[in-house]
């Protein structure tokens, strides 16, 4: 059994036998309060080889933050109010910790929610997701059938003048409980809602992928800024803390340099007669669906830009499910530091939703990396005549919450948001590179980019 000093000298990075001060303590709490963690666990350690055990520019989302007009919440939360209530100490520091106290805000003060959109994501996750967001409270909804709107309505307690049909989406704008609307709608519809919504006055929340087109994508970021409002793509991975410690790991070289990613998220997707097998409300297959999850989140841990891809598609001959979509995409990107990943998507396997960083001196696996909870971190590296494989004991989070309460503290703080609407295009850029590609039977180049988070907001609060 390893002391807790030694797992506090592994996350500062320092040799495992160094006393650990009452600084280094603090430090550690602190680095895994910010990514959800506080306990790693040894699960192999023995004498075989490893296989054998188990800023921006004024276009890009650093600018300077619009003024908001009066319709938005009062946009100061006291700081008092946000400092957690400091309770009298039970457990010794070596014992597991509770955290800090909640620090949620007043229903009066949280940001207003309109959902767009009663489908499974709305109904499954974000809905439920309310009841742990601490600055985000729903308070309208928008959907084609009464019936079902109504029985929501009264599960979440959505007044019945605040429920809207899509013809009457327009009329959002004179509800002043509304500050931010989240589209969950086909993909092919979020530009159009993205750019009504915007001109109805509220800031937006954009379910991925962003827009079918990298047209589009420009289309809602300049509806957005001409309506002086927040774009926000809902891109839940970069807020949740298994992600972000990776991240953390990567861009401080803890295994050192890293060389590859391999990543892959896919899934036997069924019923042809489903939105998501139509190209002009899914915009493509399996690519934008859920490879687009290995494609951002390679992007976000490395925060650097690729500058080629390779891609190869193939569709089953005559499954009804891939007459308009792709069934499967498996592509490369090249990225200015040298580092090459392999991507693997697909609406026609079994469900497998993970990916793995090879750097000089270890590994770092995420499997599943991809799913709503339940994601595992793994890491390995030498330790004298073994290769030592830990297992990260993070916190789950609820990525839909956490996500909400970031757009919500930039609406309140008037702050870009850590994934804008520029986050989003990227990406549509990126998979429209890799569609031309396999097309053309030959790498794509892409416009270098050095800047790292060229097309980030600032750093979310830890929550
Ligand atoms: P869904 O099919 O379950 O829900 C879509 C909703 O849109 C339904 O209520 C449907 O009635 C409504 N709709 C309105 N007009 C429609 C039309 N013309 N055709 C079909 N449906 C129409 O889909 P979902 O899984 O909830 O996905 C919604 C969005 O959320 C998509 O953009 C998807 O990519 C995204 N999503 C994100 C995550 C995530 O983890 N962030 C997970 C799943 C889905």
């Amino acid at each position: 059994m390893k002391s807790i000093d030694h797992f506090v000298n592994l996350l500062l990075d320092q040799p495992a036998t160094k006393p650990v001060s009452r600084q280094d303590f603090l430090q550690f709490t602190s680095r895994s309060l910010a990514v959800g963690a506080i306990g790693s666990t040894l699960i192999a350690c023995e004498k075989k080889p490893e296989t054998t055990t188990s800023t921006p520019t004024a276009s890009t989302p650093g600018g300077a933050a619009p003024k908001l007009p009066a319709t938005s919440p009062p946009a100061t939360v006291p700081a008092e109010q946000q400092k957690p209530i400091e309770l009298e100490q039970i457990k010794a520091k070596t014992e597991q910790q509770e955290g800090d106290t909640p620090t949620p805000m007043p229903e009066d003060q949280r940001v207003g929610y309109a959902l767009v959109g009663l489908g499974h994501l709305t109904l499954n996750q974000i809905l439920p997701a309310f009841g742990a967001c601490k600055k985000s409270k729903v308070v309208a909804l928008v959907s084609g059938s009464p019936e079902k709107m109504q029985k929501v309505a009264a599960q979440y307690g959505v007044k019945k003048e605040s429920c809207y049909s899509y013809a009457d989406y327009d009329k959002l704008k004179d509800n002043k409980d509304v500050q931010a609307i989240y589209i969950v709608l086909p993909n092919g519809m979020h530009a159009e809602y993205t750019v009504r919504g915007a001109q109805a006055g509220k800031h937006i929340l954009c379910e991925k992928p962003m827009a079918n087109s990298a047209a589009e994508c420009q289309t809602m970021i300049d509806a957005c800024k001409k309506a002086d409002r927040k774009l926000m793509i809902a891109y839940r991975i970069q807020y949740e803390p298994h992600n972000r410690m990776v991240r953390d790991m990567v861009q401080t070289a803890k295994f050192g340099k890293v060389k590859s990613i391999i990543a892959n998220n896919g899934q036997n997707s069924d019923n042809p007669k489903h939105w998501r097998f139509n190209k002009a409300l899914a915009g493509g297959g399996s690519l934008p669906d859920v490879g687009l999850y290995c494609l951002n989140t390679i992007r976000y841990v490395l925060g650097e830009e690729p500058t080629e891809v390779m891609g190869y598609i193939h569709s089953t001959p005559d499954d009804p499910r891939f007459k308009e979509v792709e069934e499967q995409v498996n592509w490369i990107m090249k990225f200015p530091s040298g580092v090459q990943t392999s991507c693997a998507t697909s609406y026609g396997h079994h469900d497998d939703k993970s990916y793995r960083v090879l750097a000089d001196t270890g590994w770092i696996k995420m499997d599943p990396a991809f799913p709503y909870k339940g994601l595992k971190l793994e890491t390995s590296q030498a330790q004298g005549e073994v290769n030592q494989i830990i297992e990260h004991s993070i916190s789950d989070k609820d990525h839909f919450a956490t996500e909400m309460d970031h757009f919500s503290e930039c609406i309140l703080d008037n702050k870009i948001p850590f994934t804008p609407g520029e986050e989003g295009l990227q990406d549509q850029k990126i998979m429209e590179a890799i569609y031309q590609s396999a097309k053309d039977g030959k790498p794509v180049k892409l416009e270098t980019i050095t800047k790292k988070d060229a097309f980030r907001g600032p750093e979310p609060k830890a929550s």
